[in-house]
């Protein structure tokens, strides 16, 4: 089955050209939404109210997110949570992959099994096409709201807000007591993931990216500030790899 509408080399008048033209910046910056890491920037405000600074967290990309929903991939998933395919995300994932593919095979490209990857190149496919004046204007108003209709709904979906639950379990050092409740001299790691607080089921690290603090339900150590949520995700990958090495010793 071939498309024969999108195949059709169209040869475009100036004005038209320009009108195309126009739709690459949106649509470029819908692509790099889809495959690149996202900074998120949260305003941290003053007790003025006014705007203190900028807050920046990387967030992974969007195709990325919707391969870990249709569980296909690790990428963006936090250590050691595991979340149930989600039919949907499987449904939107393979969309985006058909649509992709057909607008690969309306420029003459092929396509791979990486989908980040086959949109990159028909990105670069597209952006050629257009400066020759083979895209119209309707075709590319239709190519913009797909794109942008493919942010939204995964951008919904994995609202960044969630994501901001500390997972992990918690990686501070804290004492371990004698039989009598005493601290000895030797050290532990905390370890706690989940505490139950009032019948709810909580993040044993509750984390505060307004503020920027971190605070363990359990042992109550608290991180602070921009430097004290970078330790904390420091201990975080450092434990992270001593319970591997734990796990393949044994
Ligand atoms: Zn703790």
């Amino acid at each position: 089955m071939t498309n024969t509408a999108e195949l059709t080399i169209v040869r475009l008048q100036p004005h038209e050209l320009e009108a195309s033209l126009r739709f690459l910046p949106a649509i470029t910056d819908a692509v790099n939404q889809l495959i690149y890491p996202r900074l998120v920037h949260t305003e941290i405000h003053n007790d003025a109210g006014g705007i203190d600074r900028i807050h920046t967290e990387e967030h992974p990309a969007l195709v990325d997110l919707l391969e870990h929903g249709t569980g296909s991939s690790n990428r963006g998933r936090s250590a050691g949570i595991r979340i149930p395919i989600d039919a949907e995300a499987l449904e939107l994932w393979a969309q985006i992959r058909d649509q992709v593919r057909l607008w690969l095979r309306a420029l003459g490209a092929t396509w791979t099994d990486d989908l980040k990857n086959d949109l990159n190149t028909w990105h670069t496919h597209h952006e050629d096409a257009v400066h020759r004046g083979n895209v119209t204007p309707a075709a590319h108003t239709i190519i913009a709201r797909r794109l942008d209709a493919w942010v939204d709904r995964i951008d919904a979906k994995y609202d960044p807000d969630e994501k901001r639950e500390w997972t992990s379990p918690c990686p501070a050092l804290i004492p371990i007591t004698d039989a009598d409740g005493n601290d000895t001299d030797e050290l532990r790691r905390c370890g706690a993931r989940k505490v139950l607080i009032d019948g709810e089921l909580k993040s044993a690290i509750d984390l505060n990216v307004t503020r920027l603090t971190a605070r363990c339900r359990r042992c109550r150590t608290t991180w602070e500030g921009e430097r004290g949520l970078k330790q904390l995700r420091w201990e975080t990958n450092h434990y992270d790899d001593e319970r591997q090495s734990t796990r393949a010793d044994q």
